[in-house]
């Protein structure tokens, strides 16, 4: 059978209006208007975001940045740091998207397979007191909580593919075992965080798991991060729900990456993920390319709606969006970074060392955290 795919949107979240910007309303514009042209809402289930409740985002945020953020919106806007504007819809907005992804865990735990929210502004930067990197409250790390306190589901694995390393997830999970956080990411880059060294602490010591990668890392590299690492801790972690923090931002187009992601991989590595999770909840995070943008979010429905590789009986609900370009599976066996010279001029000596191959990388995030791998 094909897999129940849910997608939750609202126009409301075009109202965040951040002008002139890479995070903008054009964003979802884009994703919406290719999902129409090529026909594939139909095979989705509508969910309806609800907003979030200011208890609820206490989940994660302190109330005094919570009050911040609506203070500086009902004065009709500003900047919570350089990078993120907010206008005076803002603070609503972003309860929607926080609320968005609460409607879909209530889905999910229910009929659906999984759901991808369509959703602004986007989380995994915010940190408890501070918004920052376009993201004004932690969508997926509210998700987290929420799942565990309103439906009871003990274990959360979050995997974000987002070019940028998720600071703000990864302090709300720092100590804690019961939410496990696997960022794959460019490194060193915004927001600096994300050392492969970053672990977790206390009880959380080995829940955290940073895999930093130096740029033009394509397809095979990723597939290779997936099926090496996050396949056999996910085996061993069974979470009971998983999220994605779906960035797009690794994408070999992108302007605000250094990485080199098709649209194709972007379905590979979500069927990748199936293998190894009961429940997926996805949510929109970065992605600055609209044209690879959309591509890349169908490709992702494609495989979330997808019948699971090798499953027998009838051909599931494929979408056929666009000739599949051939994925090189093979990772590259050395990096040479071309194009972001400057940015390796910061990097340590330690990560010089690591950034001669990913397959070396792999070999050392394994030597590091203590599950079982292969
Ligand atoms: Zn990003």
């Amino acid at each position: 059978m094909p897999s129940k795919v849910g997608l939750v949107y609202s126009d409301e979240y075009l109202k965040h209006d951040t002008g002139n910007h890479s995070e903008s309303s054009k964003r979802l514009e884009a994703i919406l208007s290719l999902l129409k042209e090529k026909n594939v809402l139909k095979y989705l289930t509508f969910i309806k975001p609800r907003k979030a409740d200011l208890r609820e985002i206490e989940y994660i945020h302190s109330p005094s940045y919570i009050q911040e953020v609506r203070e500086i919106c009902q004065g009709g806007g500003g900047f919570l740091d350089s990078d993120t504007p907010v206008s005076s819809e803002s603070f609503e907005v972003a309860l929607l998207a926080a609320g968005g992804v609460f409607s879909a865990i209530d889905r999910v735990v229910g009929n659906l397979d999984s759901a991808f929210c369509l959703i602004r502004p986007p989380g995994h930067h915010a940190l408890k007191s501070q918004g920052m990197g376009f993201c004004l409250f932690n969508n997926v790390a509210l998700g987290a909580r929420y799942a565990q306190n309103k439906h009871h589901l003990k274990k959360v694995l979050i995997l974000d593919w987002d070019v940028h390393h998720g600071n703000g997830t990864q302090e709300a999970f720092w100590h804690d075992p019961s939410v496990l956080y696997f960022s794959i990411h460019q490194y060193p880059h915004y927001p600096g965080t994300g050392d492969i060294k970053e672990i977790g602490e206390g009880e959380g010591r080995g829940y955290t798991v940073n895999v930093p990668l130096p740029p033009e890392c394509g397809d095979g590299d990723y597939i290779h991060i997936l099926k090496e690492l996050l396949s056999p801790i996910a085996k061993e972690f069974k979470a009971d729900i998983t999220f994605i923090s779906a960035g797009f931002d690794a994408h070999r187009d992108d302007p605000l990456g250094g990485m080199g992601l098709t649209s194709q991989g972007y379905g590979a590595l979500t069927s990748l993920v199936k293998e190894s999770s009961k429940k997926i909840v996805s949510c929109l995070e970065g992605g600055y390319n609209l044209k690879s943008l959309g591509e890349s979010v169908l490709t992702h429905l494609d495989s979330l709606a997808s019948r699971p590789e090798g499953s027998r009986g009838p051909r599931g609900r494929e979408f056929n969006l666009f000739p599949k370009e051939r994925i090189n599976e093979e990772p590259i066996k050395d990096v040479s970074p071309v194009r972001s010279k400057s940015l390796m001029a910061t990097a340590s000596d330690k990560y010089r060392r690591t950034s001669n191959g990913v397959k070396e990388i792999v070999k050392e995030v394994k030597e590091i955290h203590s599950w079982s791998f292969k």
